[in-house]
């Protein structure tokens, strides 16, 4: 590709997120002559879906037993950004925690750094969409991320009997990796009836090869003999001093699951925080069921210079966050002032339009088929924690509510403290917006959107102390081949 990008802008273009969406933007920029700043928390490329192992991980696992039918895509991955790393400024192990006019602050090995930017990419991803249900605080309960990261990169599992729980397609995926890694999978208590799966399917049918393998992942259960219900309500997780036991309630009868791990979500939330701190405007989206920022097809945010793609911008999964990092990296490199009409460009990325259609085709789909438990806040006892890093139960969330004092989510936070503490409200966020929605009858959309607050994560206190670095200090940070002075 030839460029007329100038050396001053190329050095200040930063990809936040090394997961599909910023690896593909990465060498999409490469290939154009820029040195992407790529930053990210976790040591090792690869993002959630292609996580690799800790490079001194005390297990061998082969990228097939860890990836399944997607060891080919996470190869994929991995070797381009191992390809990459001589070519671009790639700070790993490096948080992200704030966001201002054209500056990024990071924090590393205990040291704050100010990262400037012309252009930036959020390529944050998702976690898991959080709904609690009596006892979900209980040692042995984990989200269904969680337990697939213990499993990814500890190679190790939640427990030795475990129950999944929620709804999701990562529901039924990591109940069939758990069982292939040999652990005992008591049940998969799915809160959607199998109608809803039904009457997607025309939906699903747009990407035949991935609605394929979760038929797959439900088929293989089921010859196992792993217990699959559907159209449950979940009750409570009973134990003492940790999980003993999962109750669900199947139309009218209650009934107890035995084992010591339950692994629980229902779907996944965008990260958003760096868009709203980089001042992108938001609007709900029914789809997912949240509050997103706004981007246009290419991936341009409100804000000119900012870019988003992959599950953070919205959830669409990983085939689809590699095809958006590159749109957005297309995007980026024509706002740079990439020669205008170049028919190869246009065209890769008229490409790259029509396979995300698709794509967000087949998610309405899936949105559909395992949509989250609209009425899920009527089985919450007021006594039940809703906000765990505060401690805040749904009592505490409720009197508010009804004493008329919030009808707004950050009214709510500000009387109550639900969503201030270490988790910022990714966490409870999703629960503490069901619940007002519930309490005051209004639609979700209009409990509000939690604002987000630096630090994003949990910074070390001693970080307020420390001095900005040095510009002295910043060059170091940058190896040579970066260096455009
Ligand atoms: C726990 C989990 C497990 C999943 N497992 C599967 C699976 O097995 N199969 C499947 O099909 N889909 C899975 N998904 C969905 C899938 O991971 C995504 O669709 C896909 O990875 C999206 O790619 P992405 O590049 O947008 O984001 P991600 O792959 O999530 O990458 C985002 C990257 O940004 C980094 N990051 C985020 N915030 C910051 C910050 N503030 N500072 C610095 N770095 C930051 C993260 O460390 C991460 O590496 C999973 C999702 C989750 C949350």
């Amino acid at each position: 590709m030839s460029t007329t990008i100038d050396k001053d802008s190329m050095r200040r273009v930063v990809i936040v997120g090394a997961g599909p969406a910023g690896v593909r933007a990465a060498e999409t920029l490469v290939a154009a002559g820029i040195v992407p700043v790529v930053i990210d928390e976790a040591p090792r490329a690869g993002g959630q879906i292609y996580r690799q192992p800790p490079a001194d991980a005390g297990f061998a696992r082969s990228k097939r037993t860890l990836y399944g039918m997607e060891a080919g895509k996470a190869d994929a991955v991995h070797s381009t950004m191992a390809g990459l790393i001589a070519k671009i400024d790639y700070r790993p192990d490096t948080l992200v925690w704030g966001c201002g006019a054209a500056q990024l602050d990071t924090f590393h090995a205990g040291r704050q750094r100010a990262v400037p930017y012309s252009h930036l990419l959020i390529a944050t991803g998702a976690t898991d969409r959080v709904l609690p249900f009596p006892g979900w605080t209980l040692p042995g309960v984990y989200t269904l991320g969680a337990a697939q990261i213990a499993l990814k990169s500890q190679g190790c599992a939640i427990g030795r009997r475990v129950v999944f729980a929620g709804t999701g397609p990562l529901l039924y995926l990591v109940a069939y990796q758990y069982a292939k890694a040999g652990a005992q999978v008591e049940a998969v208590l799915d809160t959607n009836p199998f109608s809803r799966q039904i009457a997607a399917t025309p939906r699903l049918l747009r990407q035949p090869s991935t609605f394929a393998k979760g038929l797959y992942y439900v088929g293989w259960l089921a010859a196992r003999g792993v217990r699959i219900e559907r159209g449950v309500t979940l009750v409570r997780a009973t134990g003492d001093k940790a999980v003993q036991g999962m109750t669900y309630r199947d139309g009218g009868q209650e009934l107890t699951i035995p084992c010591d791990a339950v692994g629980f979500g229902y779907g996944l939330r965008s990260e958003t925080q760096l868009a709203d701190l980089a001042g992108c405007r938001f609007r709900f989206d029914a789809l997912n069921r949240a509050w997103l920022p706004e981007r246009d097809s290419a991936g341009r945010s409100s804000v000119p210079g900012v870019y988003l793609a992959g599950d953070g911008a919205g959830i669409a999964g990983a085939d689809a966050a590699e095809l958006a990092g590159r749109r957005a990296a297309l995007a980026m490199l024509e706002d740079l002032g990439h020669r205008a009409g170049n028919a190869d460009v246009q065209g890769q990325a008229a490409k790259l339009d029509r396979q995300l259609a698709n794509i967000a085709q087949f998610r309405i789909g899936l949105e559909k088929a395992f949509a989250p438990p609209s009425d899920c806040t009527s089985n919450w006892p007021d006594d039940m924690t809703v906000c765990r890093c505060e401690e805040i139960d749904a009592g505490t969330l409720r009197r508010c509510i009804r004493a008329g004092e919030a009808s707004e989510i950050n009214r709510l936070k500000a009387l109550t403290r639900v969503g201030m503490g270490r988790c910022q409200g990714r966490m409870c966020g999703a629960a503490a917006a069901e619940l007002l929605s519930a309490e005051t009858g209004k639609p979700i959309a209009e409990a509000g959107r939690l604002r987000g607050q630096a630090p994003i994560k949990p910074v070390p206190l001693s970080i307020a102390m420390m001095d900005e670095v040095s510009q002295a200090d910043h060059l170091a940070a940058i190896p040579e081949h970066a260096r455009d002075d």
